[in-house]
């Protein structure tokens, strides 16, 4: 597997964070091609990649379908709720960071009628709260919640949330952009109506597309629902069905790209595979920065292996912008938090990285420090206060 990541080329940094994230030269070299977006080649790449998604799904009925849409992930976010909730629908919104916040900003523009469960910046919505909330509200007709809350790397117990949302006999929606091909989704366990993921995340492409993930009949169903034409699911899903082709102009190197990183995604042994490799890295780098004093926000069974959030140092010496710039003069970008309570950043463990350059990250952190002359990157008290709020 080692000979699958490809270091960038000389000079350029890898990049810890989210998508668009670090990409193999294979996939980048696959864009070196220009495609006419009308031939028969080319719809059948679309085609393939349609189905190489449909394939990470466990769907093995042909229950669901793959519609992918241009722009960045939040296009298919907004396509997805114009697509799949009624004009008259009610959604429950769980929000535990920016990412829920979006969706329910989304739903507003959209005037579709919403609640908020609202829980922070990084606590976990749970069942039993979805239950009495949909029992206290009858009218609420979809629950939609985020995978793997980008903003603070929780891993949201999506699984407690389905079985609650269907014991209610309720629609369930994912926004499981950054988690789909790393942690499994299997629609047989968790059997939502749609969900959504972007070309620039696990799947290790460049940016500029989504994809939505649903049911059929629920595709069938979205026929002149949604508010907008480019963002239309149904249509985009009848067009492609009918001729091959996107409605209107693909990204088309983006495609091709995204086709080779998802034929890599496959031979590495599809999402367990990726899964694994990630689940290494950050295993690797949360470690390495553990023995230097850093403190994680997360207690370890809520800890994604795609993004990691990091309480800043309380050491005197220690100046965030100082550590991104040295950080990067030895090659790494990394990114800054969304905490409101504390000073935080984030690591990346997703892209075309391996443990061995997670250990070059935590030793390029271990050379920061002491330039910077902070002995310990222990955080302040408060942010260990905030932490022992969330259970084990
Ligand atoms: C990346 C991401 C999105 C989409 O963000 P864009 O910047 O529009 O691509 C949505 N939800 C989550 C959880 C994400 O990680």
């Amino acid at each position: 597997m080692s000979n699958a990541i490809m270091a960038p080329k000389m000079g350029e940094p890898y990049l810890l964070t989210p998508g668009p994230l670090t990409t193999s030269a294979k996939t980048k070299e696959a864009m070196l091609r220009d495609w006419g977006s009308w031939d028969g080649e080319f719809r059948a790449l679309t085609a393939e990649m349609r189905e190489g998604l449909l394939e990470l799904t466990g769907d093995t009925e042909g229950v669901l379908d793959c519609v992918p849409m241009q722009g960045s992930g939040s296009f298919s976010v907004e396509a997805m709720l114009g697509s799949f909730v009624p004009r008259n629908g009610k959604v429950l919104v769980l929000s535990n960071g920016a990412y829920g916040m979006r969706i329910a900003q989304t739903l507003e523009y959209l005037n579709r009628d919403h609640t908020v469960i609202n829980k922070g910046d990084y606590m976990p919505p749970r069942g039993p709260e979805v239950t009495a909330a949909i029992e206290a509200d009858p009218a609420i007709t979809h629950v939609i919640i985020v995978h793997c809350e980008t903003s603070s790397g929780i891993l949201n117990p999506v699984k407690e949330i389905a079985d609650a949302v269907h014991a209610a006999g309720r629609k369930l929606l994912v926004d499981s952009m950054s988690a789909f091909g790393a942690v499994p989704l299997d629609f047989n366990e968790i059997p939502y109506v749609a969900m959504v993921s972007s070309a620039n995340k696990c799947i290790e492409g460049v940016p500029g597309f989504g994809f939505i993930i649903a049911r059929k009949d629920e595709l069938e169903a979205a026929k002149g629902r949604s508010h907008s034409l480019s963002l239309d699911v149904h249509a985009q899903w009848a067009h492609m069905n009918k001729t091959g082709q996107w409605r209107f102009t693909p990204p088309t190197h983006v495609v091709v790209a995204f086709l080779e990183a998802l034929r890599a995604h496959k031979a590495e042994g599809g999402v367990a595979g990726r899964g694994a490799r990630y689940t290494e890295n950050r295993d690797v780098v949360v470690e390495g920065l553990r023995e230097l004093g850093f403190e994680t926000l997360l207690k370890d069974r809520w800890v994604s292996p795609i993004i990691v959030t990091f309480f800043c140092p309380a050491h005197e010496n220690f100046n965030f912008e100082t550590f991104y710039e040295s950080m990067k003069s030895k090659g790494f970008i990394i990114y800054p938090g969304k905490l409101t309570v504390v000073d935080s950043f984030r690591i990346g463990c997703i892209g075309q990285m391996d443990a061995g350059v997670m250990r070059q990250v935590v030793a390029a952190a271990k050379e920061t420090l002491a330039e910077m002359g902070v002995d310990t990157a222990a955080p302040p008290e408060i942010a260990l206060i905030e932490r022992a709020k969330l259970a084990a």
